[in-house]
């Protein structure tokens, strides 16, 4: 079987950069940059937690369907379908499915009963033969493959017997024509790289069962699982598990499993797999046998296409095998008439050579997303690694970047926001407050001053002629001229009292808890100084020296003023006041 895109793949633009599919992906091969994620195919085990996991549906599995309806049309196509599908679809009977399979227009429809007893009995005679290593049972894909990639020093333990799927597509392929196509259908992503894999290509295609649904098409699914509820009597011969546990695996040995038992240990689950395998080099174990899966059973295949609970789906498959041996055929008296079938597997070393950082580089990486001491390492897993560090490295091998640390990220969103905070509340020419920052203050200042009665002046500055020094030397002149003047009024005002830039060559002064005399002193030394410092104005080489003055009017709140603009409109008043009066002056409002 020749299929080139990736079994598991990530989607433009659809990534919502919430760190999930890093997170439960055991062997981190996942990579977002820029918020695009993507699959690194040469590190995934296929154990599908992260399409699990992804709400976006921006990682997606490869759909085969398609091709596979292509060829039903012309080809001659048998079925093996997983008998976990009975748990997925409890509405669904033996006889449901294969009939609805047939009128899709398969050639025949099978289990993998033949396959998973075929291995079982391989299983137990491998085991019982004297082993120098502990066996790696070696049914699961995508335990096979995080060994080849992560664990190729595990590869001679791994039990060199095929997995049931591909015990049952060999018999199949001897016992139909040897150009009948073999489809597997059942639960596990990772079955789709395994059959790629098999060296005979014994297996066509592997659907999932939504890419079943999708190939009979959702609505004729349903109308099928609802046309025999009963189930109806068995219209096939069934074969019995003799041997099989429903993975393929020897039901003798999972039954022996106890916690008295030394001889077997059992690791379900990808995560804690992986884990597992990392320490057993130095476990100390007498084990014979490691029974490993990604999963708590296929029955809990990621691709189950069921919200039903474990549990419940365990009771299904049960009735499912109770109801079997009524009408059963044991394995043992088929198997005289069974076709010679190689059940030999072999593996071969893929791994996975990633480039680990210094000590150095690593403090560079944290450093640059602000993690200068051990105290900001928070090791909250935000983004996907289980620490800080693993992150750092992770960035190193351009798997993650900044992005996805959310307490980074947090910090940077609030000093930007500070910073548009003050950009949009200060004049960008004389770094005085702006007039909009001016207006708020006034009002909250208004207010205050309403509700404890406490006093309240304004000053309204604006320079005297200054349009003369635009004209004579020029707008860049008159600008740096406006920030000196700003500088001067910034420096000569009390902390709590409040200056901004009205507007061109005008200033504001809000001065609480001041009389309007006592700001009458502030402003005459405000007039006082400027009028009486020396401004050299124009290029180096002829530069003049320049009086400049400024006029103020002044404003007290009073027992009639409605609102700010009462004080603002008396001050201003006060100030073309002091204009009229000749400039250079101070006039305060009445
Ligand atoms: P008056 O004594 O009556 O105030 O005379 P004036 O020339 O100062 O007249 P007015 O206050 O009406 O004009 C303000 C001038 O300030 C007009 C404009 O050329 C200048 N101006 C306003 N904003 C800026 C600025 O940002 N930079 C510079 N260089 N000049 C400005
Ligand atoms: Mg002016």
């Amino acid at each position: 079987m020749i299929m080139t895109k990736p079994i598991i793949s990530g989607v433009k633009d659809r990534c919502s950069k919430c760190s999930a599919c890093i997170r439960v992906c055991p062997v981190k091969a996942i990579k977002i940059i820029d918020g695009q994620v993507e699959i690194v195919d040469a590190g995934c085990i296929y154990c599908g937690r992260c399409l699990k996991v992804c709400a976006p549906e921006a990682i997606v599995m490869r759909q085969d369907d398609d091709l596979v309806k292509e060829w039903l049309v012309r080809e001659e196509v048998v079925a093996i379908v997983a008998s976990e599908i009975y748990a997925a679809f409890p509405g669904l009977t033996i006889n449901s499915l294969r009939e609805t399979l047939l009128d899709c227009g398969f050639y025949a429809v099978e289990e993998s009963i033949l396959g998973e007893e075929l291995v079982a009995k391989e299983y137990l005679a491998y085991i019982q033969r004297p082993a120098e290593l502990p066996i790696i049972r070696s049914t699961c894909a995508s335990i096979v493959e995080m060994v080849e990639k992560y664990y190729p020093e595990f590869i001679s333990n791994l039990a060199p017997i095929v997995s049931p799927m591909a015990a049952q597509a060999r018999l199949i392929k001897s016992l139909y024509q040897t150009s009948t196509k073999v489809i597997y259908i059942g639960p596990c992503v990772a079955k789709k790289s395994e059959a790629q894999k098999l060296p005979d290509g014994v297996i066509d295609a592997v659907l999932t069962f939504k890419e079943l649904k999708s190939l009979i098409g959702r609505d004729s699914f349903n109308a099928y699982l609802n046309s025999q509820p009963d189930g109806g009597p068995y219209k096939y011969p069934m074969v019995a598990h003799n041997y099989a546990a429903s993975d393929g695996f020897p039901r003798e040995i999972l039954q022996k499993n106890s916690l008295i038992d030394k001889s077997l240990i059992v690791s379900w689950g990808a995560d804690r797999t992986y884990k597992f395998m990392d320490r057993v080099s130095a476990l100390k174990t007498t084990a014979k046998l490691f029974d490993l899966m990604a999963c708590q059973g296929c029955i809990d295949g990621p691709v189950m296409e069921t919200e039903i609970m474990l549990e419940e789906r365990k009771r299904l498959t049960a009735n499912y095998y109770h109801r079997i041996p009524k009408r059963s055929i044991a394995f043992e008296s088929l198997k005289p008439s069974l076709p010679a079938v190689d059940l030999n597997a072999s593996f071969s070393s893929q791994k996975v050579e990633l480039t680990m950082p210094t000590a150095a580089q690593i403090s560079d990486i944290l450093s640059d997303g602000g993690q200068i001491s051990a105290a900001d390492e928070l090791n909250c897993g935000g983004c996907g690694y289980p620490t800080c560090r693993e992150n750092a490295i992770a960035i190193f091998q351009g798997l993650t970047d900044w992005t996805m640390c959310f307490p980074y990220q947090k910090k940077r969103f609030s000093q930007s926001t500070q910073e548009l905070k003050e950009m949009s509340a200060t004049d960008g020419l004389t770094e005085l407050a702006n007039h909009r920052a001016f207006q708020n203050k006034l009002k909250d200042e208004f207010k205050r001053a309403r509700r404890y009665q406490t006093v309240l002046s304004l000053m309204m500055i604006d320079i005297d002629k200054f349009k003369y020094i635009n004209d004579t030397y020029g707008h860049l002149e008159g600008d740096r001229l406006l920030k000196l003047i700003a500088e001067l009024v910034r420096h000569n005002l009390r902390d709590t009292d409040f200056a901004a830039r009205y507007g061109g060559d005008e200033f504001s002064v809000i001065l609480p808890q001041t009389t309007d005399k006592e700001t009458f002193v502030v402003a005459e030394k405000l007039r006082g100084l400027i009028a009486s410092t020396a401004f050299f104005v124009g290029a180096v080489q002829d530069e003049k020296k320049e009086n400049i003055t400024l006029s103020i009017g002044i404003s007290e709140l009073n027992s009639s003023d409605t609102d700010s603009h009462d004080l603002l409109s008396r001050a201003d008043k006060a100030m073309y006041r002091a204009k009229e009066g000749g400039r250079n002056q101070i006039v305060i409002a009445s």
